[in-house]
């Protein structure tokens, strides 16, 4: 097994994620069997605990882990399902540890920070890449170098190329800038970053130059001459328009057979031909769909965040490529429709409407008023989680008659509780057990006969990710029923709803799992793909 470590220079969200999962799926494309591993340095145990606007979407994984979104991307390149040991944060090593510690597994040893806590992160990585039998292990730690926080992590990876020499090796991916002032492309952040890497005792082998160019030889040769590496193992990783470009660009300078000469093996012809496709269509299919995302997490001062989303707008994306259409896709705050329902009429522009998950009180109104808006004018709708517990107090309220209809998340009493929390997680919200436990992860699911759902998937047994405490409160099931709601999809075994459809509506479809997560860009996902093709029509 061999191992790759990608660590970052000089600052943050310069896309070490889309560089790691592009380097595995070249890997992948030569043939070898590749897996993707993302530390966090941060405390939390994972990133469920999290605010989707402090750290991005919180993504979660086959067995119900809530990870970081850079998983997803690894996801979405390699085209493999990643689980749960291929994701570390400080809180869950020093976890481990201690949990180790207490059932006397360190006989009777003083346990200490270092060597320990990066034996653990060692044994973890290991034991990941074992278990899908990887040839590659990537290794994203995340954060910049130079962090005090990362610094165990580069210590665990110190420590693994000690014992195997030969077998591990280390990418940087650094930051150059062009400031407009001087004109010129500056090497100088990175040649530091090469420092701080040396003085945790790594040097790198190869590193990947982002920037909004590509570099000329004189930068090249200068960074080779500070940084100590040859000048063909610095990669130019200039800005590009999609994300999927990386990998074909990363191979005009022929990354994947530098990194196997590095290892000492022959090299391979890769085989992108089906991504290389892909990226074309990108280019070439200059027809625009709009699509408005309703939501609250992209506000950050005078920035839009849209990290919060990331699966949703890769799956819009994706189901848009396949129909050679050009996504255009746009923020909604929900709120200002609370404060001026007559901005409503605006989403008429839109081929078609999503409202994604969420947490709590705030934009829920806003949100309700948009489905209700959806739901009248025709407009495609496509309700995910929090999208489709809103879509049943909408129509409970506006349709049913139950004017007070809400969720338990949002008001402890009330007549009409549509949406109430799930037996089993009472106790733990009593007892302010947060983390982990919502219901995490892949479901089964059955698709009722002669729906848009089963016209979607054309299967009757499918299964989903999900991650939500609350569900569509069973008694109201008939009400709903009765008044034209269909329900689409169940889960037999815990008689959950998990899909609702309207009748006699272009397309109105909403789930409580996150059907985002399971979309690839090569395999989009059947609901956004129906999805969009409906809102093409509109
Ligand atoms: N807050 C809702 C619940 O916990 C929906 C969650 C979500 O949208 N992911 O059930």
């Amino acid at each position: 097994m061999k191992y790759i470590f990608v660590a970052g220079g000089v600052m943050s969200g310069i896309g070490k994620g889309v560089a790691t999962a592009s380097i595995g799926r070249i890997l992948k494309s030569k043939g070898f069997r590749v897996t993707a591993i993302k530390i966090d340095p941060y405390i939390n145990v994972d990133a469920g605990t999290m605010n989707p606007v402090e750290h991005g979407e919180v993504f979660v994984t086959e067995d119900g882990t809530e990870c970081d979104q850079d998983i997803g991307n690894y996801e979405r390149f390699l085209d493999e399902n990643i689980y749960t040991d291929n994701y570390m944060t400080t809180g869950r090593v020093y976890q481990s540890v201690i949990n180790k510690e207490r059932n006397l597994e360190y006989n009777g040893k003083c346990v200490e920070v270092v060597p320990d806590i990066p034996n653990e992160v060692i044994a973890t990585i290991k034991r990941a890449g074992k278990k899908v039998k990887a040839d590659f292990v990537l290794i994203e730690i995340g954060g910049t170098v130079g962090e005090y926080q990362n610094l165990l992590f580069l210590e665990a990876a110190r420590m693994l190329k000690i014992v195997h020499p030969r077998d591990v090796l280390f990418i940087l991916v650094s930051y150059m800038p062009v400031p407009e002032m001087i004109g010129e492309m500056k090497t100088k952040p990175t040649q530091y970053a090469v420092r701080t890497l040396n003085s945790a005792g790594i040097q790198p082998d190869i590193i990947l130059a982002r920037s909004i160019m590509s570099l000329d030889e004189q930068r090249k040769k200068k960074l080779s001459n500070f940084c100590n590496v040859q000048a063909d193992d610095i990669i130019s990783a200039p800005d590009v328009a999609s994300i999927y470009e990386v990998p074909i660009n990363f191979e005009k300078e022929d990354l994947g057979n530098r990194i196997l000469k590095k290892f000492n093996l022959k090299s391979r012809q890769s085989n992108l031909k089906d991504w290389d496709n892909l990226v074309k269509v990108i280019k070439n299919s200059p027809e625009p769909i709009e699509i408005g995302i309703v939501g609250k997490y992209f506000e950050s001062g005078k920035f839009t965040l849209t990290d919060s989303y990331i699966s949703v707008i890769e799956a819009v994306k994706h189901a848009c490529f396949a129909q050679h259409r050009k996504p255009r896709i746009t923020w909604v705050s929900a709120e200002d429709f609370e404060k001026n329902p007559k901005l409503l009429k605006n989403l008429n522009k839109f081929h078609g409407i999503i409202v994604p998950g969420g947490f709590g009180n705030r934009g829920v109104e806003g949100k309700i008023k948009t489905i209700e808006y959806c739901r009248k004018n025709n407009i495609p709708f496509l309700g995910l989680c929090l999208g489709m517990q809103l879509a049943v107090i909408e129509f409970s309220r506006n349709v049913c008659g139950l004017k007070d209809a809400t969720s338990r998340e949002f008001k402890q009493k009330s007549n009409n509780i549509v949406i109430d929390v799930m037996s089993d997680q009472k106790e733990l919200i009593k007892e302010k057990k947060y983390g982990g436990t919502m219901r995490l992860g892949a479901y089964e699911c059955e698709i009722k006969e002669n729906t848009i759902s089963q016209k979607s998937y054309g299967l009757k047994n499918i299964s989903e990710r999900h991650r939500h405490r609350y569900e569509l409160n069973n008694k109201y099931r008939q009400i709903l029923q009765d008044n034209g709601m269909i329900m689409a999809g169940l889960n037999n075994s815990k008689d959950l709803v998990e899909i609702i459809e309207l009748k006699d509506h272009p397309f109105f479809v909403a789930t409580q799992f996150h059907p985002e997560f399971k979309s690839r860009p090569l395999k989009p996902h059947p609901l956004f793909l129906e999805f969009i093709r409906t809102a093409t029509k509109k």
